[in-house]
């Protein structure tokens, strides 16, 4: 007997070409797959314009002793490039690659084009770059040039703009003025806008894929469920992950009390509901003159907008929304809040947390006195503050040497200790 056709019913029908070709195209995600047609039109662009299209021998180059005579022209697509190949030429390519205006891209710009493993690697063309980075003499190269970018001082000019948490003081001015609250439909808007990034931590452009469905209100809660946001977009790398879901409790059951956030998402979601079942945002455009939303979801540059406004309009500093974010995590670390719980919340995975904790000067404080000597023992004048919560290690390499202890020697098991002041 034949178990042939037996158990058809158990396994899904094959899938067309068109299927198949449209299911990849979703996983990637939209910014990445920008920065891959980015990348790949920067590396056409130098392939175009670079005079020498063949491998030539540099006698004390890395590529002394490689087999440059099957090397593929420049000509040849990057498609088309054996790992051979692309070993040469993408190591070529990381050493002359510059912006439009002739200056040096960052070190991490680069690293991102061409490295940075998996969907990350923008220049990955069919998996090139698993081949590539195995190869040593590429590694040689961009390792080479990472660290020249860096003498140069690229990662200090190229840092951005420090992201600022939102502080308290500036949140009840937001009230104050009405901005915060729901005495009109644009206020509402921005109050759901502005706790979905305090309470939920959610970054700039989650909001835009927020829909209704994300949030639950009940008597005395708000809960925010995530489906696909930036961290999180289901695939291979994140299937031990667990979607985020955040439960903020706003106050005891029974009670009631002014700026309830309960009360205002639940007046907002009433108020969108049915215009929102068939769209798929969260984020509804404001009536000007009644306390309406129109059947119109509101634009990511908009979103963006939200913060920036409100800070125009209370004369504050201009804040981003990626503040909110920032501030969701501060606020919480400066109250002593477990990492673990803080990561919750936030969503972040990795060490990236680390920089959105800002530590307030009392924290610092708590911190240099339990590692500090005996404050009855030495006095110590502090000169100068600085900042070192945002550094990654390898800026911290920098403050080190930087620092006021720039040279210790140590001969015949007597220590000298030389200090400089560096001022
Ligand atoms: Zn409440």
């Amino acid at each position: 007997m034949s178990a042939e056709g037996a158990s058809s019913e158990r396994f899904r029908e094959p899938k067309t070409f068109c299927e198949e070709e449209e299911l990849v195209e979703k996983a990637v995600p939209s910014s990445t797959k920008y920065k891959n047609k980015w990348a790949l039109s920067v590396f056409g662009e130098w392939q175009l314009a670079r005079t020498i299209k063949v491998p030539v021998l540099d006698p004390g180059g890395f590529f002394k002793d490689y087999d440059l005579h099957k090397v593929a022209t420049l000509s040849t697509g990057i498609e088309e490039m054996d790992a051979l190949s692309l070993n040469y030429w993408l190591s070529k390519f990381v050493m002359e690659v510059a912006k439009k205006t002739g200056e040096r891209y960052p070190a991490k710009t680069i690293y991102g084009m061409v490295c940075g493993g998996g969907e990350k690697c923008h220049l990955s063309y069919n998996n090139v770059y698993c081949v590539v980075y195995r190869f040593t003499l590429f590694r040689q190269a961009l390792d080479t040039e990472i660290k020249d970018a860096t003498r140069e001082g690229l990662h200090v000019k190229n840092k951005k703009e420090e992201k600022e948490s939102v502080t308290e003081e500036e949140e009840e001015l937001f009230w104050n003025l009405n901005l915060l609250g729901m005495s009109t439909a644009k206020s509402l808007l921005n109050t759901v806008y502005f706790y979905n990034g305090k309470l939920f931590g959610l970054r700039g452009g989650e909001h835009r894929s927020l829909v209704l469905t994300n949030f639950e209100v009940g008597s005395n809660f708000v809960k925010f469920e995530e489906n696909s946001c930036k961290t999180f977009h289901g695939g291979l790398t994140d299937l031990k992950y667990i979607p985020k879901v955040v439960k903020h409790i706003c106050h005891p059951l029974g009670e009631t009390h002014e700026r309830c956030l309960v009360e205002m998402y639940k007046l907002y979601i009433g108020l969108v509901q049915t215009i929102g079942k068939d769209c798929n945002a969260f984020y509804f455009r404001p009536s000007k003159s009644k306390l309406r939303f129109e059947k119109a979801p509101v634009g990511i540059n908009k979103l963006n907008d939200i913060l920036p406004e409100m800070c125009k309009a209370a004369g504050l500093k201009r804040k981003t929304s990626h503040c909110l974010c920032v501030t969701c995590a501060s606020s919480l670390f400066n109250a002593g809040v477990e990492e673990k719980l803080i990561r919750e919340r936030t969503g972040h995975r990795s060490d990236s947390l680390f920089k959105y904790e800002k530590p307030s000067k009392e924290k610092i404080t708590e911190v240099s006195s339990v590692l500090g000597p005996s404050r009855s023992a030495t006095e110590v004048k502090i000169s100068e503050e600085k900042d070192l919560s945002c550094l990654t290690s390898s800026d911290a390499q920098d403050v080190v040497s930087a620092g006021p202890l720039n040279s210790c020697s140590f001969a015949n098991c007597s220590v000298k200790i030389k200090v400089q002041y560096l001022q």
